[in-house]
This record gives structure tokens, sequence and C-alpha cells, in this order.
């Protein structure tokens, strides 16, 4: 099994279907007693050739240099530009619970590991040249070679053209417009294509990797897949050049973040990149797993998105503590950062309810999860709902809807002149029965029948949602909010007490 990463950026969640799923193949083929390598390739010897980053300070003059020979951001973090980025996808992959073979290009270069397939791909140039052009209508000249040679007086590899080889060297030109996004110096000459000295095109690359590693599975982007793309010219390539069959692989369908629609829009509350990090793991594989890796995922953080994410997830804990065979229950187990977890805490308090918590001042979360759980929280109940409690706060500053949010006024709000005499009535007989009990159900009960004595009943039975739309409406200023009882046995008690005979008051100054 083989992936590979060019260490060129921050890794955005939209990156990481293909690592989470190769990740649960993985898991799953050992699960049923495989012997199976990951080997994931940093490829640090590739050119840098993004647009983004000729237009930053001072990255204009390593344009088509190789990654590992371009200055770090940060020296104290990594030694080159390569390495900055390669740590910090390799800890965010080690916090997903994605442990592979890493394998730098540099060290398989450099060590010769690979100069076997350079010869034979150097060797079989026209072969190579020939399927190009059948496979994808690209023609290059006569005598091209599927190679980069680093060119001896500028360093760049990007802007080299090789030819003639005759088994030992190769003749080379650094050529100044060879590529759109970086200019050659103009050098040319002879070297050694081992060593180090140069790297293979990208899908003569892909090949030395299968054979090299013995390659016999690769999940992959459906990018990569199309007819006449580049996984069938990789393909065409391995058949006719290194005689052996390529790999077999899933292909995964795309992640769109933030869906076709919001591809335009800016405010979206958190960068695809910064998300990996907002988002806990488990959260994060389970989005990435349980859509079916042949449909795709259009995915906009905003809203509702996460709470039902949660929620789903939950769904999937309980299946897990049923039934552990089931799809659902599976998606749960490789959804964890482990591959052999313990199972969920069976009480998890509800993504909406802590968000909720979390907006009443006077509400300790702890304390409302023990009260719901009518029993002491254990040491993962109370772990899973500090994970909650962190990306609720995450949620309500980032994401959530208006209708979502909340907050008790500093005094009576402006909308309160508009409740009708029977909602004044009720919120003046609620405020007399506040202290009398500690219990949200009994209080509850009692909202019911306080409201049916002033007449706040709908034509075909039961309470009208002017009863407590009253209560919201006199703390937040808007017709809803979370379960009402729980919420005023939450609050400070002479709080209530004075809002709601404020509220109460015939006419009301505002
Ligand atoms: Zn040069």
């Amino acid at each position: 099994m083989r992936d590979s990463k060019t260490p060129s950026g921050a890794v955005p969640i939209s990156a990481l279907r293909g690592p989470v799923i190769s990740d649960a193949l993985v898991r799953t083929f050992r699960g049923h007693g495989l012997d199976v390598r990951f080997v994931y390739t940093i490829d640090d010897y590739d050119p840098m050739d993004s647009q983004s980053m000729r237009l930053q300070e001072g990255m204009a003059e390593h344009m088509g240099k190789p990654f590992f020979a371009i200055p770090s951001p940060d020296p104290s973090v990594a030694s080159d530009f390569a390495e900055y980025h390669a740590t910090r996808f390799i800890s965010l992959f080690a916090r997903l619970g994605i442990v592979p073979e890493f394998h730098r290009m540099r060290d398989l270069y450099r060590s010769g590991a690979l100069d076997h397939q350079i010869d034979l791909v150097l060797r079989n140039a026209e072969t190579i040249r020939a399927i190009h052009k059948r496979i994808a209508h690209v023609e290059h000249a006569p005598g091209w070679l599927p190679i980069s040679v680093i060119c001896e007086n500028c360093g760049r590899i990007g802007t080299t053209l090789a030819t003639d080889y005759d088994g030992s060297t190769v003749a080379y030109a650094c050529m100044p417009a060879y590529v759109e996004w970086a200019q050659g110096c103009g050098h040319h000459g002879r070297m050694s294509p081992f060593k180090g000295n140069s790297k293979l095109l990208w899908n003569e690359q892909w090949c030395a990797q299968w054979d090299h590693f013995g390659v016999t599975y690769e999940e992959g982007g459906k990018d990569l897949l199309t007819a006449g793309g580049s996984r069938d010219r990789s393909n065409a390539i391995y058949r006719e050049v290194f005689g052996k069959e390529p790999p077999l692989g899933l292909a995964h369908e795309f992640f769109l973040f933030g869906g076709r629609k919001m591809a335009s829009s800016k405010n979206v509350g958190a960068k695809a990149y910064e998300l990996v990090n907002i988002y806990p793991p488990e959260i994060t594989r389970f989005l990435m797993l349980r859509t079916h890796p042949k449909r795709h995922i259009e995915f906009d953080p905003a809203g509702m998105t996460l709470p039902r994410l949660v929620d789903e997830y939950d769904r999937s804990a309980d299946a897990y503590l049923g039934d552990a065979s089931t799809d659902l229950a599976r998606t749960w187990r490789l959804a964890q950062v482990s591959p052999d977890p313990a199972p969920p805490p069976p009480y998890r308090a509800r993504f909406g309810t802590v968000a909720n918590w979390l907006q009443i001042p006077s509400i300790t979360p702890e304390k409302e999860a023990e009260r719901e759980k009518a029993a002491p929280l254990d040491d993962a109940e109370l772990r899973d709902l500090h994970v909650r409690i962190e990306l609720a706060k995450e949620w309500l500053e980032r994401w959530a809807p208006e209708d979502a949010k909340f907050a008790v006024t500093p005094s009576l709000p402006p909308a309160a002149a508009a409740l009708t005499p029977a909602q004044r009535r009720f919120l003046a007989n609620v405020g007399a029965e506040i202290g009398r009990t500690a219990d949200p159900e009994v209080m509850q009960e009692r909202l019911y029948e306080i409201a049916k004595e002033c007449g706040l009943v709908r034509a075909e039975g039961g309470v009208s949602r002017d009863a407590f739309a009253a209560i919201y409406i006199a703390l937040f200023g808007k017709p809803n909010g979370p379960r009402a009882a729980w919420l005023i046995l939450a609050l400070d008690p002479d709080l209530v007490r004075s809002r709601f005979a404020d509220a109460s008051r015939d006419s009301v100054k505002v």
C-alpha cells in the first residue's frame, strides 16, 4: 500500500480523504490477518512550481528549485522548506492515527536506491515517449528523457531538459523558457543522473516506487484516475517497461470544501487547513469515512453541519455499543485514532445541549451532565465532555446560526413590549413559582399547568408555544431557546423573578 505527498504547504481538510481511507483499508486488511506495509513518500525532490508561492516575499528566486533546497520558513522547526512542511503533516497524520512508514525522496535518490529504476527508464525513453503520446496525446521532442537533473550552476530542477543517455551520463540544458513558472540559468553540460543528481518525472517516479517497494495496492483520488490520466500512463509504463502488473486499488471521489456554491463565499469562518486543528481527530476521520468513497462530499462547515455530524457520530457510537458488526458500528471503530479503541462512553452529552449549556452563565456543564446522567461522570465521559465543550465553543463563535445562539440580556429586552396579557399573567405566575422546586421535571410540569390556567392552550389541545415564547422573549428578546424548565432553574433565581415581574407589568418601559 502506497501514497505520497508533496511537502509544499499546510494540509487542507479536503486532502485528508485519501490518507484516512488508505489508513482504514490498512487497518481492515490487517484485521483480516494480512501482513501489510503502508508506505508514504514525501516528494521533496519535486520542483517549487506554485504560482501563489511565487508572489510571496523572497520566494521568486526559489521557483524551480527542489523543495529540499528552499530555506525553511522557521529554521527552529526544520532545516529546509520541505522538512518544515513534512514535519507538520507527519504530526498531523499521527494525531489522526495515521502512522505509515515515511520515506523521503531525497533519501531514496541520494542513496542510489532508485538508480536501477532510473537506468531502466532512461534506456526505455523512446518506449515511454510513445506511451505518453498514445495514452495522453502528449508529444515530447525526440531524444527527450523522462528525468529532471539538478542544474550544477543554479540548483534548479524544474528548468532542465535532459537528453542523450550513454549508460552513465546525460546531457542537459538549464533553459530560461522551459517552463512558465521558473527561469533557468542557461547552463548546460553532462552529468551522471544517479545518486541524487536527478529525479524521475512524475509518472516514471510513480512506477519506480511501485517497483522499489513492491506495491500491490494503492488507493487514490479520482482526479488522477480519469481515462488517459496520470494513473493510466503509469500503468502502461509499468507493464511495458518494468514488465509488471500495476497495483490494484480503490479510487475515491472528490471532497469539495465549502461545496460548489460556497466556492466564492468569503466567510466560511475557518480555512480548510485550520479545520483539521479545530475538529477532534475522530470527527475528521468519521467525516471522511461515513460517506462511501465512490460518492463525492460537498462539505460546508457553516450552520448546523457540526451538530448534525456529531449527532451522527453518536449514532455510530451507539451502534457500536449495540451490534459491533453493523456498517455504522464499523465506521465508528475505523474513525477512532487507535486501531484497537476502547468502547465509547455510554453517556455522552448531546452536542447541541452542550452548546446551550455554554450560553447560560450560571450553568456548569460538568454538573449539568451529571444531573442528566443521574450519576457522576467517569474519566472517559469527562474527557468526552471536555472535547465537546471546546468544539461547541468554536462552533458558537464561528458557525452557529443566529437562532442557535442566545444570551440573557442585561435588562428587559424591547421585544417584551409585544407580550400579550395572557403571556404577562403566565410570566407573573411562573415568577412566583421560582424557588419552590429544583427538579426540572417537576418545574416543566408546573409550566404546563400554569400555561393552561392562563389560557395559553392550543385549539387542538395542549399548551401553546406562546407560553414558552414568553419566557424566551423576557430573557433573550427572541421567541426560542433551550428547554424552559432546565433554563430557568439554571439561572440565578433573583434574576428570573425580577425579570418576569418586569415583563408581566401591563405597560412595559423599555
Ligand atoms: Zn541552472
